[in-house]
């Protein structure tokens, strides 16, 4: 996403207009500059190949030929997208859609980070051993699961 001069929804061919680049802390930090689609958009590896999405289209009814790992990719990549644009609910109900379809560290390790947020710290430490239990050396899980004990 970041350096492309325009994006363009692979599933609907709609151009997705960029906001201007703004600053965006990530989790662990690090403070990177990103280009962000006027409305929201995930980029997401699938077993086929990259498609870039469009809200739109991701709301509708995905295509079939989606697997169901990529479903889960596709849920959670928005459940990030929703995250850095501050969308607590959206951030949340897709993550968990993703969580139903695949359980992953890093699916688990997005929860925590955004039960966190919302002051849900039994939660959050309840995500990060899950996120654990899955990968023991997920890095982002042992480190924020740190800090909350
Ligand atoms: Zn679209």
């Amino acid at each position: 996403m970041a350096g492309t001069a325009m994006s363009l929804c692979t599933l609907c061919k709609t151009q997705l207009p960029l906001s201007s680049p703004e600053q965006w802390t990530a989790p662990d930090g690090e403070v990177v500059d990103v280009d962000r689609t006027a409305v929201p958009s995930a980029v997401v590896e699938t077993s086929l190949r990259e498609f870039e999405i469009c809200e739109f289209c991701y709301q509708r009814t995905l295509p079939g030929f989606f697997t169901r790992q990529d479903l889960a990719e596709i849920h959670y990549q928005f459940g990030l997208e929703y995250r850095d644009r501050g969308q607590h609910a959206r951030n949340i109900a897709s993550l968990t859609q993703a969580l139903q379809l695949c359980e992953t560290a890093d699916i688990f390790a997005a929860l925590a980070y955004a039960e966190n947020r919302l002051g849900h710290r039994d939660a959050a430490i309840a995500y990060y051993r899950r996120a654990l239990q899955i990968d023991p050396v997920h890095f982002m899980s042992r480190e924020n699961l740190q800090k909350l004990l």
